[in-house]
């Protein structure tokens, strides 16, 4: 997975990268974010859950976040 591809999620209103994918609407112009830019709700179980290793989870919100810093 690219650790380098901040506009692979961005808010389809306003074009800016989407920080947290598990929100229903963009943290910057408040536009309800379709459902194919957000994480699939298996996912989103599977993460609740804990099925994802430390770096897997890192990967994941390092891509498209503009925020994360390690
Ligand atoms: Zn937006």
């Amino acid at each position: 997975m690219s650790m380098n591809s901040p506009s692979t999620f961005a808010c389809p209103a306003c074009r800016r990268s989407l920080y947290d994918r598990k929100r229903t609407t963009c943290g910057y112009c408040g536009a309800r974010l379709p459902d194919d830019l957000r994480f699939s709700k298996p996912m989103r179980d599977a993460l609740e859950r804990g099925d994802f290793t430390e770096k897997d989870r890192l990967d994941i919100r390092v891509d498209g976040s503009g925020d994360y810093s390690p």
